[in-house]
């Protein structure tokens, strides 16, 4: 062997090293990983980057596997707890935070670990569009999310829905409704193409000008997302709205899989024998118009139907016989994030959906092929065996301020909801979240500014919670841990995981 040869065997094995090295560190986090032997790996690279001897450097290697594992099942804990469980002084576990940032499979670890969806879907944009450094500073910014809410009314009365029997909004509210949405799609800076969406609320397509908003949208560039029960969403309804076409994603919530299950939920008879008729309509028509339109499920598992999985792939499969050569695109499974006792899963069907969860994912690579699965926060962490639960804000950690830089609804009237399960008509103390209305002479910008330069606060009442879906009980549990860690004097690391690109330092 020459020197050369002798040379490139050296560096592969090192880089081989380097790669296996990442590779642990990078799935640390999940559950079994051997962290003994992933340390080992790790406290090279410490060593190459702190100069610290090799008996030190597996010391911070363990301490920092230890960081990657607590942020990457509870995402949500203050520095100082993280400190005090590690046993270290201030300084040491300052040191250690750099050290973290400084190591990008450490950062991977905890977005794979069982939380890793906080950190991914939801925690990372909102810091790189400097969202949440926003609302803690308490700065004025157009809200990231803008969800427009057109539904006069709604067909189903679903059981485990918040919305006031009867309550809707007069017809007559519909026209000049539409302007208002109209005119706060103009003020929505176009950055985030995904600013917008459609949602309720009420049922979104109950609303005969869905079509015109849509393509105001699109016209402006952005990529919505419509939610809705796909009830109304007929061939009949996309011939005299195409301007549907131009949304970026239709993502039906689906109360069941047969006509039974439905009729329990939202108390329609036949209801599901019509949405999956529509379903297989638009997907037809989608193939046939060589749409780009994204279509997909939302499922929730309620009580009682943790077995109900195969069923859904089933369904799925149905679907896509309708349409071949384009298959539906995604589905979203959750577990009712309200709290509400009746949405709860006994533990005997989480076991069981622990134990499926896996199933349920090989049956759909076989029967659905390239189907996006999302678990979502809770039913992930299900699925690698982590205990972790779903954060449960109370009326004594939300926040009387809200986080309207982070998001926002607005409903026919124009009024600005600051948490999306308020946005009913009548329903009881969801007035109490309304930031103000937008009219011809006030825009949503200045509604949002006038509420925090105000410095309006609403004062949580027992049964508030209810008002904060699952995005909204993320953010108010980072913006409790962002304002802790700077109460703590770790300012600088505030958060843990910092945004990929740089930020301000939240005062300017
Ligand atoms: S959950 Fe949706 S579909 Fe069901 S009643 Fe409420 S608004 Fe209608």
């Amino acid at each position: 062997m020459n020197v050369n040869d002798a040379w490139s065997t050296v560096h592969m094995s090192t880089t081989a090293t380097a790669v296996m090295a990442d590779t642990a560190v990078e799935n640390v986090a999940i559950p079994g990983s051997d962290r003994a032997a992933t340390a080992r790996l790790l406290a090279p690279e410490i060593t190459r980057l702190t100069g610290d001897p090799s008996d030190t450097a597996r010391e911070h290697a363990e301490h920092l596997i230890s960081l990657a594992v607590l942020y990457g099942t509870h995402p949500f804990t203050p520095l100082e707890q993280a400190r005090t469980m590690l046993g270290l002084d201030r300084a040491p576990f300052g040191r250690l935070l750099e050290v973290f940032q400084r190591i990008p499979a450490l950062r991977t670890a905890v977005e794979r670990g069982p939380s890793g969806k906080y950190w991914t879907n939801t925690i990372n944009p909102l810091n790189r569009a400097g969202a949440l450094d926003a609302a803690t500073y308490h700065r004025t910014a157009f809200p990231y999310s803008v969800g427009l809410y057109p539904g006069p009314t709604c067909m189903f009365r679903c059981h485990f829905c918040v919305r006031v029997t009867g309550a809707r909004y007069e017809p007559s509210s519909i026209q000049e409704g539409n302007r208002i949405f109209r005119s706060v799609i103009d003020e929505v800076p176009t950055e985030n193409r995904t600013a917008l969406y459609f949602s309720g609320g009420l049922e979104p397509l109950t609303n005969p000008g869905i079509g015109g908003l849509v393509a105001h949208g699109a016209s402006r560039g952005f990529d919505m997302t419509m939610y809705t029960n796909s009830f109304a969403l007929t061939e009949s309804t996309l011939a005299r709205q195409p301007d549907l076409w131009s949304l970026g994603a239709i993502r039906t919530s689906l109360y069941g899989l047969d006509n039974d299950e439905y009729q329990a939920t939202t108390t329609k008879p036949k209801a599901f024998d019509r949405v999956k008729r529509n379903l297989r309509g638009v997907m037809r028509m989608r193939a046939e118009r060589g749409s780009q339109l994204r279509l997909g499920l939302n499922y929730i598992v309620l009580p009682g139907r943790a077995d109900r999985l195969r069923a859904l792939v089933d369904f799925v499969a149905e679907l896509n016989e309708a349409s071949p050569d384009r298959p539906l695109d995604f589905v979203t499974v959750r577990e009712d994030y309200s709290g509400r006792d009746d949405g709860r899963l006994s533990e005997p069907e989480r076991d069981q959906l622990r134990r499926t969860l896996d199933e349920f994912f090989d049956y759909a690579r076989q029967q659905a092929p390239g189907l996006r699965i999302d678990l979502g926060y809770a039913l992930e962490s299900l699925r690698m065996g982590s205990e972790t639960e779903l954060i449960r804000i109370r009326p004594q950690t939300m926040r009387p301020t809200a986080h309207p830089q982070v998001a926002v609804q607005v409903d026919l009237l124009g009024d600005v909801y600051l948490y999306r399960e308020a946005g009913f008509p009548e329903l009881d103390g969801a007035q109490r979240y309304i930031a103000g209305r937008v009219t011809p002479r006030t825009s949503l910008r200045e509604v949002v500014e006038t509420f925090i330069q105000d410095n309006k606060r609403i004062e949580p009442r027992p049964g508030d919670e209810y008002f904060l879906d699952g995005f909204d009980q993320a953010v108010t549990a980072r913006l409790n841990q962002l304002e802790r860690d700077i109460a703590d004097g770790w300012g600088e690391h505030r958060g843990f995981l910092r945004a990929a690109r740089p930020e301000s330092d939240g005062n300017g």
